[in-house]
């Protein structure tokens, strides 16, 4: 797998927990599998293992000195170390810019993945996770058409957001040494520009997206970003695999980070968490009979920030409090402060990344938003579902495929209105104990484990492998 990201080294979102889970699910099916990331600056060396010295990457008359490490993992898990790409303090760009070298930062980064195929870890799929890995097909068609290493080596490209696409100016293309014959329109050229997402959905022997409803919309105007085009050239190889989720990191009845641990045998630890949340963001005062709205999400209009505001004031006058964490756009960053600044009572707002505060908001809080204008798969409505939180979603991608009636509350419009609606149901809901409480039990009782997703990409595998 070559990939940007994968826990627990390397995450900003889904595509790492996907990526640090299916290798070892794979493996208990009997699969071998192995990840390759980017060394960024945040990932200490001691404790990595030095595999490959000395590593050039060469790109056109350009040199980039590179090595691989390893992380002790149950399964071969690689790290291309360049430090002046990566050793830096994000992973694609600092306060709300990219980085302006991503382009030679990914393309050094597909090459290196591939010496690591070459030299490490034989494989017979290179399965390439969204536009940072986009260029692995490209450079196997073209530069390594010929070399005997990857005769035969099958790709897929699992595209886990079509929104980020890796657009880059065509000038660059001798920088990336990427072949000239591929910037065509069936190929990396996206309306004049190199797109390395649509490398990868162009060039790839098979495509996926995290979710079935997702693998449809994508191929529409309204969800495909301008490349529903060549998705729906190539819906025959297109499928949906939902992603599943490790119930070893996200379980309220062993998750070390929560203050109570909890079932749905035994609920009373969950009250513990909540009271805890409460008391953790300043809010002793909420009575914890009322509803507590939880959110961890991207501060994006993707996520529906923009709806969020839209709505607020309104959800606000049923006397429901909200806890909310994230970072991402500036806007929406300042707009969630501004909202806990106006209603400090009832809103508090975290800005930042923090793991144990995601699991101790999954636990404590009653229900959780996720009004998403789209979704690929989204995963904390599953660990929400888990945690006995009821989600409230948008019935969009993979949140319209994991939430049904009876485990959660979806609206449609994409509308303040809807979403308001939606929340005063669950609140009215919320007031019939017996009633929340078994809607709790069910989400809690369903199972996105990994083992039919893996099941999925390892059938897909093997029908790859038939292909000619
Ligand atoms: P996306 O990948 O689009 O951001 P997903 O729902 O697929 O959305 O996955 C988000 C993952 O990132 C979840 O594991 C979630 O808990 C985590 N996450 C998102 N934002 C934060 C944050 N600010 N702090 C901690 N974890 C976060």
């Amino acid at each position: 797998m070559v990939s940007s990201e994968a826990a627990p080294l390397a995450k900003t979102g889904g595509l790492a927990d996907v990526v640090g889970s299916l290798p070892p699910a794979l493996r208990a099916l009997g699969d071998e599998a192995a990840v390759c990331i980017p060394r960024y600056g945040s990932i200490a060396l001691k404790g990595l293992r030095r595999v490959y010295d000395a590593l050039p990457v060469y790109l056109g008359v350009d040199r980039y000195d590179t090595a691989i490490y390893q992380a002790p993992e149950e399964y071969p898990f690689y790290l291309l170390d360049c430090p002046p790409l990566f050793d830096r303090a994000g992973f694609y760009g600092e306060s709300g810019l990219d980085y302006p070298d991503n382009h030679i930062r990914f393309a050094v980064f597909c090459r290196g993945a591939l010496a690591a195929a070459r030299y490490l870890f034989r494989t017979e799929i290179l399965h390439c996770h969204d536009w940072q890995s986009g260029l692995v097909p490209a450079y196997l068609r073209t530069t390594f058409s010929l070399d005997p290493t990857f005769v035969g080596v099958k790709t897929l490209f699992t595209i886990h957001n079509l929104g980020y696409q890796g657009l880059f100016p065509k000038t660059i293309l001798p920088e990336a040494a990427l072949d000239p014959a591929l910037f065509q329109p069936n190929g990396l050229e996206f309306f004049g520009s190199v797109s390395y997402i649509k490398s990868g959905i162009a060039l790839a022997d098979a495509l996926n997206t995290v979710s079935p409803t997702y693998a449809r919309e994508i191929q529409t105007p309204e969800f495909g970003f301008g490349l529903d085009g060549i998705l729906r050239a190539r819906a025959g190889v297109l499928t949906g695999i939902l992603n599943g989720v490790d119930y070893r990191e996200w379980s309220p009845e062993t998750d070390p980070y929560i203050p109570a641990r909890y079932s749905a045998a035994d609920l009373s630890g969950k009250r513990v968490c909540k009271e805890e949340l409460l008391a953790e963001f300043g809010l002793p005062a909420a009575p914890v009979g009322r509803p507590l709205l939880g959110i961890v999400s991207r501060f994006t209009r993707q996520k529906g920030a923009d709806l969020l505001m839209e709505a607020i004031r309104d959800i606000l006058a049923q006397d429901v409090y909200l806890v909310a964490l994230g970072n991402g756009d500036p806007e929406y960053e300042e707009a969630f402060l501004a909202l806990a600044g106006s209603f400090p009572d009832r809103v508090r707002v975290r800005v930042g990344f923090d793991e144990a505060l995601a699991h101790r908001i999954e636990a404590g809080a009653d229900m959780f938003l996720m009004p998403s204008h789209y979704e690929p798969c989204g995963l904390n409505q599953i660990y929400s579902l888990r945690y006995g939180t009821v989600p409230v979603v948008r019935a969009t991608g993979g949140l319209d495929d994991t939430i049904e009636e009876g485990t959660g509350f979806k609206f449609t419009e994409y509308s303040g209105a809807a979403l308001l609606g939606a929340v005063l149901e669950a609140v009215r809901t919320f007031s019939n104990e017996p009633v929340w409480r078994d809607m709790m039990r069910r989400g809690m009782a369903r199972d996105f484990s990994w083992k039919t997703s893996a099941a999925a990409y390892s059938a897909l595998y093997r029908d790859l492998l038939t292909r000619p």
